[in-house]
């Protein structure tokens, strides 16, 4: 001991060297507050109208029409391009002041959510009641599915080609749906001592559809007949069309303000368009910048990144060859991977924030926290960092003095005690084309569930985040 501390000094010197984490309630001036509650009422409608990846697609192609960009190869690039890939898959494009050979920003998040999907021969009739019979997609506790209003949303296509939209149970006209639960009194025996997983079973997730019969009861499937008539009158639909459909089953209803101070948001799939959101959102509002800014909107994140839609595929790879044409660099292989190479990515994917009832999956002091703004985590995987993205030490710092430059309210997270689970997002994807890249979301709470809980602070903060990420300079251009 070189001195005695006096209680004050050594207060501030633990206020100098200590870190601690800031609640972004607690920065926000008047202004902030004010366009952080505008922001999640235009996220809320965006969340209404994109329940699905298709309608997610069709919603960001609408509202980057309304800022000025056009299809790629149709058009003036000079605003910004947009590349759609399959209805389910989406790159929206700001060229940059500098050559995409020095590299782009690009923001990369997922359209899709946890759902239940139409099996292929899905209708059938039980003790007098027509069901649809589902498979569920992505990681859901299946009790939070039953005995709660469901609707349908989707597509089918005829046989001749033509497409049929869908969505049922979203007008407060229409009927909706439902998946039956056991009651109590007789659950003991067949779930009771389950574990959670065994107790739930995915072929009992059946959505109920109708109980008026068709005809008299010498009719054989009388209730199966009478629901596909309704779809025949209203839709020309036959059975053989739900071979060539995908119809998904989602929670019905609209996302809504929660909290008597309605400063948090509850609403299904969250996970991870409030992402999708803050990343379009950040590309609209970055008009003229630094570098070439990218958002990346994939599908089939929540089954593992497979398939010609998601982060695992090639896209990338097509989606950089136009942004070099664009940029009039030759779009060749060496080129392409100059670019990857060359590039910062951050990818927007949720975290889960510390739960209050579990705090014991979390460990706390490198948990997420709800209302302390968007969450950057270092890596992903689960024990012993298996299936991770770890981003580097030089990385991080670039992003940490980028966000503390522009008063972006940050906080680091990571997905669980060591040992508790873990998870992966499509940054490791990205990682593996040569792009630096750090995961960077939005704090949840009641995660993969039907109404999952976010802060509109963090909500408003994420936006900022990608914001100053795709506005670029000084801390990146160090790379
Ligand atoms: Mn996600
Ligand atoms: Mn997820």
């Amino acid at each position: 001991m070189d001195r005695k501390w006096t209680k004050k000094e050594a207060q501030e010197l633990s206020k100098k060297l200590f870190h601690k984490p800031v609640l972004a309630w607690d920065v926000m001036d008047r202004t902030q507050l004010k366009t952080a509650m505008a922001l999640a009422g235009s996220y809320m409608e965006f969340l209404d109208r994109a329940k699905t990846e298709r309608e997610a697609v069709v919603e960001l192609l609408s509202l980057a029409g309304e800022k000025g960009f056009s299809l790629a190869g149709k058009g003036e690039a000079g605003s910004g391009i947009c590349l759609p890939l399959g209805n389910k898959c989406l790159a929206l494009f700001r060229p940059g002041k500098r050559s995409p050979l020095e590299g782009i920003n690009v923001v990369a998040s997922h359209l899709d959510s946890p759902r239940l999907d139409c099996k292929q021969n899905p209708l059938y009739e039980c003790v007098d009641l027509a069901f649809l019979k589902t498979h569920y997609y992505g990681g859901i506790r299946k009790h939070q599915w039953l005995a709660r209003p469901l609707a349908i949303h989707g597509r089918i296509v005829k046989k001749d080609g033509t497409a049929l939209d869908l969505i049922l149970g979203e007008d407060p006209d229409d009927p909706v749906f439902t998946i039956l639960d056991l009651l109590p009194h007789l659950s003991r025996k067949v779930q009771g001592g389950k574990k959670l997983s065994d107790a739930f079973e995915g072929e009992k997730l059946n959505v109920l559809l109708g109980s008026l019969p068709l005809g008299t009861d010498e009719v054989k499937d009388r209730f199966k007949l009478s629901m596909l008539n309704l779809l025949h009158d209203r839709y020309g639909l036959v059975e053989g069309d739900f071979l060539t459909g995908e119809l998904e089953v989602v929670p019905a209803g609209r996302a809504r303000d929660v909290g008597l101070d309605r400063s948090l948001i509850g609403a299904y799939g969250h996970d991870d368009r409030v992402c999708v959101f803050a990343a379009a959102s950040a590309l609209f509002e970055a008009k003229k910048p630094q570098y070439g800014a990218l958002a990346l909107f994939f599908d089939k994140e929540e089954i593992g990144s497979e398939g010609k839609t998601s982060a695992k595929s090639r896209f990338l790879e097509s989606v950089v060859e136009e942004v070099l044409e664009t940029s009039e660099v030759e779009p060749t292989g060496r080129n392409v991977r100059k670019c990857l190479l060359a590039s910062r990515a951050l990818s927007g994917d949720v975290n889960c924030a510390l739960d209050p009832d579990y705090q014991e999956v979390h460990e706390k002091q490198n948990a997420a926290r709800l209302g302390y703004g968007v969450c950057v985590t270092k890596f992903t995987g689960s024990g012993g960092k298996y299936g991770a993205n770890d981003a580097s030490a030089e990385y991080l710092s670039q992003i940490r003095s980028l966000f503390d430059r522009d008063k972006v309210v940050w906080q680091t997270g990571e997905l669980g005690k060591v040992d508790a689970g873990g998870g992966g997002t499509i940054a490791k994807f990205l990682a593996a084309m040569g792009l630096e890249i750090v995961d960077c979301g939005t704090p949840v709470l009641s995660m993969h569930s039907p109404f999952e809980i976010v802060s509109k602070a963090d909500v408003y903060m994420t936006r900022q985040a990608y914001a100053s990420f795709f506005k670029g300079g000084k801390p990146l251009d160090l790379l």
